[in-house]
């Protein structure tokens, strides 16, 4: 961890070349690692001694990344995933197993919600969806003896909606249970969430991080903070693993047995690892990063403003826009800018959204979100597809909403292309 400012951690951090040694990180493309006898390599397989061996459990390229990411969120460490969607799986699979429960906030991502309310069900995981606005009675009566975690995103993918990460946090802890925060939109550069509680953040590295719009990946990041011995309900982390000779995570690695569980165990057995080509790309991507989230924001910003006065538009959510029902909230936690993502409904409803989109030049249809180029979505014929009309109004996203991710262009061409699509 680095007294540095976050532009310079950014460029910085994970990766200190020595005397001779490239001095851009370099990409470790091989899978395994050579030792000189049998027991060297027999005490890195028992965690006696740290080292690389398979790059499924580490490689130096994307440790390095991930340990630039830990930084970037004040975190203690981190481990890079092959994509969001996993980085979000494990870090509730390697605190919940069959019987337990979680309880999330219903206006995150399409593909988490899929996930947790329909995959992880299959596993005996169960969840409970809650209103993020709620307040704290309706929050703490979604909780049951068996809930080991919450979770919610800081600004919601497409809802838009900010979380109250500090309140979230207060539940969570009087709960005995760690508040895991996707901290994707924001990114650490405009929110950490462990300054305001959080015990673990993820990502979907596939966005605002690599930025370009080249790899899919995700991070799991750890505070460091929680006290699992004294919640007393992880026995994975705080009794002896039988896979690692009895290893209590806990005793053996402190602050960092959550994350050391995820590699030696989670990631060992599940083995979604980013390779190490993508990894440098991300790295690439992260070195900008600031640059290009305060680019994102005052566009999107202008973008705005512009649509709040064009008549025909219905509504437009961006909480950087006073008067946005989360602009209080991105005050507190989102000061310097929230992200380059907008939500607007069109006049005219499903059939004009889709008008409005086909007649867009220079911002994309795609799937993709959070890139240096202007993009377009429709979320309920794309992402949440899969979500009938109640659980599309429990995730905040109406027929006629369109996201429009407003990329790091000059922002009087995406204006003029917003204005000659409205007018067709
Ligand atoms: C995209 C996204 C995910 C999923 O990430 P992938 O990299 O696409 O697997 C998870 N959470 C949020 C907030 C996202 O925007």
């Amino acid at each position: 961890m680095s007294d540095y400012r976050i532009e310079t951690k950014c460029i910085q951090s994970g990766y200190t070349p020595e005397n001779g040694e490239p001095r851009v990180l370099p990409i470790y493309q091989s899978t395994t690692w050579k030792y000189g006898s049998t027991e060297q390599m027999g005490k890195l397989f028992d965690l006696e001694e740290s080292g690389y061996f398979y790059t499924r459990l580490a490689n130096p390229t994307n440790d390095a990344v991930a340990a630039k990411i830990a930084d970037l969120e004040g975190g203690v460490a981190a481990m890079l995933t092959s994509s969001g969607q996993a980085a979000c799986f494990y870090a509730i699979f390697n605190i919940c197993q069959a019987g337990d429960h979680f309880v999330c906030s219903s206006s995150v991502y399409g593909g988490t919600f899929n996930l947790f309310g329909v995959t992880m069900k299959k596993l005996g995981i169960e969840v409970t969806f809650v209103d993020p606005d709620s307040d704290e009675e309706t929050l703490n009566a979604a909780f049951r003896e068996n809930t080991k975690a919450m979770f919610g995103e800081t600004i919601a993918n497409p809802a838009l909606v900010v979380l109250d990460i500090e309140k979230w946090a207060n539940i969570a802890h009087a709960h005995n249970v760690p508040l895991i925060i996707d901290n994707t939109f924001a990114t650490p550069i405009n929110c950490r969430p462990f300054e305001w509680g959080a015990d673990i953040v993820v990502h979907s590295t596939t966005k605002y991080m690599d930025g370009h719009a080249t790899s899919v990946g995700g991070a799991v990041v750890d505070s460091g903070n929680f006290d699992w011995e004294k919640a007393g309900k992880f026995p994975g982390l705080t009794t002896p693993d039988a896979s690692y000779h009895g290893i209590t995570y806990t005793e053996k690695f402190g602050k960092a047995a959550y994350i050391t569980k995820l590699t030696a165990q989670v990631m060992r057995d599940l083995g979604s690892i980013p390779s190490p080509h993508n990894a440098f790309l991300l790295n690439l991507g992260l070195e900008t990063l600031p640059l290009r989230m305060e680019r994102h924001c005052s566009n999107a910003q202008a973008v705005a403003e512009y649509l709040s006065k064009n008549d025909k538009v219905s509504w437009v959510k961006y909480c950087g826009l006073p008067g946005d029902k989360y602009y209080d909230l991105a005050q507190k936690y989102l000061p310097n800018g929230s992200c380059g993502v907008i939500s607007f409904g069109v006049k005219g409803g499903r059939e004009a959204a889709v008008k409005f989109m086909d007649s867009l030049k220079l911002a994309a249809i795609v799937t993709h979100v959070a890139d240096a180029r202007t993009s377009v979505l429709h979320p309920a014929s794309h992402t949440h597809r899969q979500l009938n009309d109640a659980e599309l109004e429990a995730a905040g996203v109406t027929p006629d909403l369109i996201r429009f991710s407003v990329g790091i262009e000059n922002v009087q061409d995406i204006i003029a292309d917003i204005e000659q699509a409205l007018n067709a």
